[in-house]
C-alpha cells in the first residue's frame, strides 16, 4: 500500500473549502494551517490569468522531516501517512527547518509540531480526508497509489502529473495534475505561509 493524493489543477476553483474543512476537522488556530491554497497570477490583461495550488504535507517517500527530528517523534507506521507523535515532540523545530514545503506548524496552544496527517483517524475507518470530501469539483483524490483499481491510479496513469519542487527529491506523494505549470510560478512567488493576501502581486510576494 502506498497512500497518495492526486490534484487536478484543472478543476480547482481556489474555493477554500478544503482548508476550511481541514480546519474544523482538526480545531486547527488562527495563523497556521495543515492544507491551505495557494494562488498566484500571469500573464497579462487580457491574458491574465490566476492559479490555484492546494498545498498540504507531501507525505515524502524520502520524508527530511522525519530525518532531521532528534526525539524520534516523526515516523510513517505502515509506510502510510507521515505522521508526529505528539507525546515525543518537544518543539525544537528541525522538522520544520528540514521540510521544503512549509508544511509544518508549531501548535500555539500545545507547543508541538503538527501537519496533515492524510487524516488517518478518517481513513482508518474507511473514510476520506476531510479536504476529500469537501471539494466541490472533486479535484482531489486520496487512495493507494499501488492499486492499479484504484481511482487515484487509474486517474495518474491517464494524465502526466507533476509534484511541487522536484529538485528537493523527497519523492512526494502528492501529485498534481499541471498543464499550466502553476507549481513552478508558486515557487517562483515564494513560500506563503497563510491565505494569501489579494493585494500582493507576485513581484511583491518575491521581495
Ligand atoms: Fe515531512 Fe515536509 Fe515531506 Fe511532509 S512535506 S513529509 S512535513 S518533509
Ligand atoms: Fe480547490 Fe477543491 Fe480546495 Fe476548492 S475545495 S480550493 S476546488 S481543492
Amino acid at each position: 500500500m502506498r497512500l497518495g493524493m492526486l490534484i487536478d489543477l484543472r478543476t480547482c476553483i481556489g474555493c477554500h473549502a478544503c482548508s476550511v474543512a481541514c480546519k474544523a476537522e482538526y480545531d486547527v488556530p488562527l495563523g497556521v494551517f495543515r492544507d491551505t491554497v495557494k494562488y498566484v497570477e500571469d500573464g497579462k490583461y487580457p491574458h491574465a490569468r490566476r492559479h490555484f495550488v492546494p498545498v498540504l504535507c507531501n507525505h515524502c517517500e524520502d520524508a527530511p522531516c522525519l530525518k532531521a527530528c532528534p526525539t524520534g517523534a516523526i515516523s510513517r507506521p505502515d509506510g502510510q501517512a507521515v505522521v508526529i507523535d505528539k507525546s515525543l515532540c518537544n518543539a525544537n523545530r528541525m522538522c520544520m527547518s528540514a521540510c521544503p514545503y512549509g508544511a509544518i506548524y508549531i501548535d500555539p496552544f500545545e507547543h508541538v509540531a503538527q501537519k496533515c496527517t492524510f487524516c488517518d483517524h478518517r481513513t482508518a475507518q474507511g473514510l476520506m480526508p476531510a479536504c476529500v470530501d469537501a471539494c466541490p469539483t472533486h479535484c482531489r483524490i486520496f487512495g493507494d497509489l499501488d492499486d492499479p483499481d484504484s481511482a487515484i491510479a487509474q486517474k495518474a496513469a491517464s494524465n502526466a502529473t507533476a509534484v511541487w519542487k522536484p529538485a528537493a527529491r523527497t519523492k512526494p506523494r502528492v501529485y498534481y495534475i499541471d498543464p499550466k505549470g502553476a507549481l513552478d510560478l508558486v515557487t517562483e512567488a515564494g513560500i506563503q505561509t497563510s491565505t494569501d493576501d489579494p493585494a500582493q502581486g507576485p513581484d511583491e510576494r518575491k521581495a
